[in-house]
Parts: C-alpha cells; sequence; structure tokens
C-alpha cells in the first residue's frame, strides 16, 4: 500500500476542464514538462487494490471490497523479473504497493522470487492483521533469516499519536498497526515509517513526534532520514494546482532527476483485462493516458499521447501537486 487515492482523472473543478487538457502545452502554451527514464531503479507491482481497511485519503481508494486492481500472481511478476534481466535495466529494487500487499495470495512466493534474484525488496504494508497471519510471520521470518535487509518493510503509520492515526485509519486501527510494527522490529526486519503531513504542523514538529513513539517503543528508525520516516504531503482531487512546463525545472530549483518517474514504473493488473498495464509510477494507477503497454519492453518505446519517445509528460494534476511541488517520492531508496 503507497497508500494514496484517485479518480480516473481528478481536478474535476472549473480549472480542470481547460488544464492538464494538451499532452504537449499547458494552459498558457508553455512547452508542457517531461521526464525521461534515467535508470529503472525500482519496479513497483501492485499487488491488488484490496485493503484490509478503508482510510478516508487513500490515494488509491482502496478498501474491502475495492477490486479494480486484481491479485497480480506469483508467475506474473516472475515474467516482469526475467525482463529486468534480459534488457539489462541495472534495476536494483523491486517495491510492493497495493491494497494491502499481504492480501495478495503469492505475496512471499513474489518477495522469494526478487529476492532470489539479487534484488532488494521493499514492501509498503499496514502490518495489521493480514501481515500478522502465523502462515506470514512464519515465511517473513524465513525470509528475513535467508536475506536479512534485502527485505524492507514500509509501515504506514499517518500520525505519531493514536488519534489523527485513527481519524485517518478507523477506530481500532492503531493497536494493530503498532502491534505489527512491534513484532517487526523485535524481530530484527529493517523498517520505515510512511506518514503524512496534513495535521497542520510543519515536518521539524512531526519527525520529533515520531521520534519520540520510536524511542519509546524501541523501534531503530532513524526519524531525520527522509528514506526511513517518509512523509508524504496530501493529495486533494479538487485543488486547483499550476501546470508545470519545461521552464519551471529552473524557476522552482527542480531536477526532473528527482521525480519518481525519472528512476520508477509500476504494473498493474486491471479487473477484466488480459493485459497487464505499465504505469510510470504508483500515484497514477488508474488513468489510461499514462498506460505504457503490457511489457517493460513496450514501455520504454511508447511515443504519443502522455509520452515522448518513452519520457513522461507531466499532464496530470498529481504530477504538479505530488511530484513536482510537493516532493513526492515512494522509493526506499531516496
Ligand atoms: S491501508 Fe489505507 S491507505 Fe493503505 S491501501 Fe489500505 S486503505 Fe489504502
Ligand atoms: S505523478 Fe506524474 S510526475 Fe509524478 S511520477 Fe507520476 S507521472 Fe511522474
Amino acid at each position: 500500500m503507497t497508500d494514496t487515492a484517485y479518480s480516473e482523472r481528478p481536478g474535476t473543478g472549473p480549472f480542470a476542464k481547460l488544464k492538464f487538457s494538451d499532452p504537449d502545452r499547458t494552459i498558457n502554451g508553455e512547452q508542457r514538462a517531461f521526464v525521461s527514464l534515467k535508470r529503472l531503479e525500482t519496479f513497483w507491482i501492485n499487488t491488488g487494490t484490496l485493503c484490509n481497511i478503508e482510510c478516508v485519503n487513500c490515494y488509491i481508494e482502496s478498501s474491502p471490497t475495492n477490486d479494480r486492481l486484481t491479485y497480480i500472481t506469483a508467475a506474473e511478476a516472475s515474467a516482469f523479473f526475467d525482463e529486468i534481466g534480459t534488457l539489462g535495466l541495472e534495476t536494483h529494487e523491486i517495491g510492493f504497493t497495493g491494497g494491502e500487499p499481504f492480501m495478495n495470495p503469492d505475496m512471499l512466493a513474489m518477495i522469494e522470487d526478487a529476492l532470489t534474484r539479487g534484488l532488494d525488496v521493499l514492501v509498503l504494508t499496514n502490518a495489521m492483521a493480514p501481515m500478522q497471519r502465523p502462515r506470514i510471520k512464519e515465511g517473513l521470518l524465513k525470509l528475513r533469516r535467508q536475506f536479512g535487509a534485502k527485505l524492507a518493510l514500509r509501515v504506514s503509520l499517518d500520525h505519531y499519536t493514536q488519534k489523527l492515526h485513527e481519524i485517518e485509519r478507523g477506530s481500532r486501527s492503531w493497536e494493530p498497526a503498532i502491534a505489527g510494527l512491534d513484532w517487526l522490529s523485535e524481530n530484527v526486519f529493517k523498517i520505515s515509517v510512511a506518514g503524512r503531513t496534513c495535521w497542520n504542523e510543519d515536518e521539524e514538529a512531526g519527525r520529533l513526534g515520531y521520534e519520540k513513539l520510536f524511542k519509546a517503543r524501541g523501534y531503530d528508525i532513524d526519524t531525520s532520514d527522509p528514506g526511513a520516516l517518509v512523509l508524504f504531503p496530501e493529495m486533494d482531487d479538487s485543488a486547483d494546482v499550476p501546470e508545470i512546463s519545461s521552464s519551471c525545472w529552473g524557476i522552482l530549483n527542480v531536477s526532473p532527476n528527482d521525480v519518481m518517474c525519472s528512476f520508477s514504473r509500476m504494473v498493474v493488473k486491471r479487473k477484466g483485462e488480459d493485459r497487464l498495464s505499465v504505469v510510470p509510477c504508483t500515484v497514477l494507477p488508474y488513468d489510461r493516458s499514462f498506460d505504457m503497454g503490457a511489457t517493460l519492453s513496450e514501455s520504454l518505446a511508447i511515443d504519443g499521447g502522455c509520452f515522448k519517445q518513452g519520457a513522461v509528460k507531466l499532464n496530470h494534476p498529481h504530477c504538479s501537486k505530488f511530484c513536482v511541488l510537493g516532493g513526492g517520492k515512494c522509493s526506499a531508496s531516496e
């Protein structure tokens, strides 16, 4: 679970009709910014959108009933791992996100497959009941013993207080998440935490709050490390956001190489479709205009629409709000 959510094309307010309509030009006629794939460092697998809970602002609208993205199988994941090898893509990390990945029946097999190939694995989880089933715990312990810190888990804890965490995730969601984190910590897994920045407190105060919690519970997580405590900006589908033109990079002092689609891709399996779809990032799982083909090979060659010789044109409000202006990234290596 990356923990964020979407409709087909967010931004349905009056500005959205004009902005983000031409893949090549912004509303002012400037060249729309685009991002080239520099190196496929992290390949994400969306394991399916089903989740054991339903959070208020889940970016992917996961729930116990949302199966718009269905479970990917170990065989399908394996075909992508093969492709990474045959294409010589230098990918070092496989990320698993959902939904809740541990609801996918093939989850342990997919993790083991990636680790056996020498890849690092990052699993985004809420650490609640699906992860805490005895079969999963046994499997995780076995993998940890065999592969050590090559296996990392990132647990979503929306705030360091039970009260605010449960505003987002529902009542009785705090204690199971803490129990999952306790278990991971006690068993020396490599863990990180994902939180949100929507609580009207500055980042420094937020990091200090998490630091106190982690210290009290004995978690070995460096809250000053943005890769160990990842704080995500909120995504508001109805907000009016500026478009990003090519000239914005210099003005904002942001490099295209800092944006997730310069170093990642994700595969999703849409319900009722017989082809898988590669998309640029974890942030845009549903918008079909960002589909790049059924294989990594197809995705590298795509041109036209939202793509420019394999580069991604930033023609979506989330490109501005979350990535360029918000600094959102999803990789463990960031
Ligand atoms: S735990 Fe919440 S945010 Fe994460 S996938 Fe499930 S519903 Fe979404
Ligand atoms: S939301 Fe847009 S800018 Fe951000 S990673 Fe995805 S395609 Fe790139």
